[in-house]
């Protein structure tokens, strides 16, 4: 490959003091059995990643805390597990119908609190409202096996059945997208809930539970906020909690699994990604380059799905390479207040930013050349410039390991035997993208890439009607479509002998 370099950083726009509204605060303290009560522990500073200001504290939960949670979340479910699904359905109608209402103040405290551009953020705030709506009406489809007679004189009947307390950790890129993925599905298959969001973005969980205080039944929903130990861990272990689901790094859903052993707990877990996209020469690179332009920046690459790995057949490496660079020149980076077509925020704590920025170091120390970007931003706030690296060889950090940032990386390979042996060379298995416009590879490649989802022509497009989930260190379990409803319930054999 030969070197393309742009040596134009982008100007970070600012918001002059605009997005610093804080009114649609939800009230402080964990949220448990209907309202706002005080923790028994100190308190967490949330940080507005664009400016490095403090927007508020929120409650440090204990162990007590999540036993109290817990509790109250037990008491509750055998009403709302005995609802009927279309009882339950309308109530997760009216938590959709609610969100919507208040979806203004959900966008500005999420870009708030994470960074997130304004098209990102009404992105989730939507998404979730559809995640409701979605699981309302197919929690009202759930069928089982036909009854019958399997066994002579005996008539199988297959109950589903609600897992009970279900425990939910998130983490900090998608606060209320993340939320709404377990919360729906969890409550549309009667289970009742303790959430843990991430304790660097806890405000739109707690806000969520202030907009539906009044159409969940006490005990229902439950959050407790703090840190992955001792909250996440007490939920992990607690004997009440039938199943715990996480959103986040492999390092946590290790901690999460080891922690619910020994109650044997069921464990759902959605991890990282390092999806490889996988360009053939066939394809269309200008199509290649704006498809990457937005899966691999979108939400500033913090994204467990993010196009961040590109593996592209060496004679059109150079081609391609030209085109991204154009492409991803072209982003707009700035606070969320600072327009409407804001493209890339920063990344959300001050230790991510120094993270992605050694990322960065050691790149360029192992030889890798910045095409466009490469380097941090003047602060305030924790801004990363949109970078391609290239130059990148086999096994090179950048290449093998979770950025999640604006970074995307370009390697070559020679041959589609090399192009499937490197991409499935991963500890992760979430997603992947194969860009071609041959019609055996869109239907033989994707087959033997190891990754829960494969997109063909396209990267990062979700629906609620389709599994979301990983493969290999990506965890296991799905999120979205009924595959979620069948995680979050058990079924039940009931034979009854009728035989003379
Ligand atoms: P993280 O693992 O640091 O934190 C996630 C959550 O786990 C937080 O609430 C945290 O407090 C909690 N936690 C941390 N240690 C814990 C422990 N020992 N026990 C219980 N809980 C613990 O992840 P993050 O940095 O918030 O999020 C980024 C990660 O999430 C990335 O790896 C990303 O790929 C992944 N992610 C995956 C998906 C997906 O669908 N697969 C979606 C979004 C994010």
């Amino acid at each position: 490959m030969t070197q393309i370099i742009s040596h134009t950083l982008p100007e970070i726009r600012r918001a002059g003091g605009a997005g610093h509204r804080d009114d649609a605060l939800a009230p402080a303290g964990h949220f448990i059995n209907g309202s706002f009560i005080p923790g028994s522990g100190g308190s967490i500073d949330v940080v507005n990643p664009a400016t490095g200001e403090t927007i508020t504290a929120v409650a440090a939960g204990t162990a007590e805390d999540v036993n109290n949670a817990v509790a109250a979340a037990r008491a509750a479910q055998p009403a709302w597990g005995a609802m009927t699904p279309r009882e339950r359905s309308e109530i997760l109608h009216l938590i959709a119908d609610r969100l919507a209402a208040n979806s203004g103040d959900l966008m500005r405290l999420e870009s708030l609190n994470t960074g997130k551009p304004p098209a990102v953020a009404e992105d989730d705030v939507s998404s979730a409202i559809d995640t409701f709506r979605f699981m309302a009406g197919a929690c009202r489809t759930m069928t089982s096996l036909a009854a019958g007679d399997y066994a002579a004189g005996h008539t199988s009947v297959i109950l589903r059945e609600p897992l009970g307390v279900v425990g939910v950790i998130t983490p900090w890129n998608y606060p209320l997208l993340m939320a709404a993925w377990k919360l729906a599905p969890i409550l549309a298959a009667g289970n009742t809930v303790v959430l843990k969001p991430s304790e660097q973005t806890p405000l739109t969980t707690l806000k969520l539970a202030e907009l539906i205080a009044d159409i969940v039944p006490a005990g229902v929903v439950n959050i407790v906020t703090g840190y992955g130990d001792p909250v996440g861990s007490r939920l992990s272990a607690h004997p009440d909690v039938a199943l715990v689901a996480l959103t986040g790094s492999v390092g946590s859903g290790s901690a999460v699994a080891a922690a619910a052993a020994p109650s044997r707990k069921r464990v759902h877990l959605e991890l990282g990604g390092k999806a490889p996209v996988l360009v053939f020469a066939d394809a269309d690179l200008t199509e290649v380059a704006r498809g990457i332009r937005t899966a691999g920046f979108w939400n500033s690459g913090q994204e467990c799905g993010a196009a961040c790995r590109i593996l592209v057949h060496e004679s059109v490496a150079d081609a391609l390479t030209k085109e991204l660079v154009r492409e991803v020149g072209t982003l707009v980076v700035g606070e969320p207040g600072a327009g409407a077509d804001v493209e890339i925020g920063p990344m959300v704590s001050e230790a991510h930013f120094e993270r992605v920025k050694g990322f960065l170091e050691r790149a360029a120390d192992e030889g890798l050349h910045a095409a466009v970007g490469g380097r941090p931003l003047p602060g305030p706030g924790y801004f990363i410039a949109p970078t391609v690296l290239t130059n990148a060889r086999e096994g090179s950090e950048a290449t093998r390991n979770e950025i999640f940032g604006p970074v995307v990386t370009v390697e070559t390979f020679a041959t589609d035997e090399e192009a499937v042996r490197r991409a499935n060379e991963t500890e992760y298995g979430l997603a992947a993208s194969v860009w071609t416009s041959d019609a055996k590879r869109s239907t033989a490649i994707p087959r033997n890439l190891d990754f829960g989802t494969v997109w063909v022509n396209s990267h990062l497009v979700l629906a609620n009607e389709v599994p979301w989930g990983g493969f290999k260190g990506s965890g296991y379990g799905r999120d979205l479509s009924l595959y979620a409803l069948d995680d979050f319930s058990r079924t039940k054999h009931v034979m009854t002998n009728h035989g003379a």
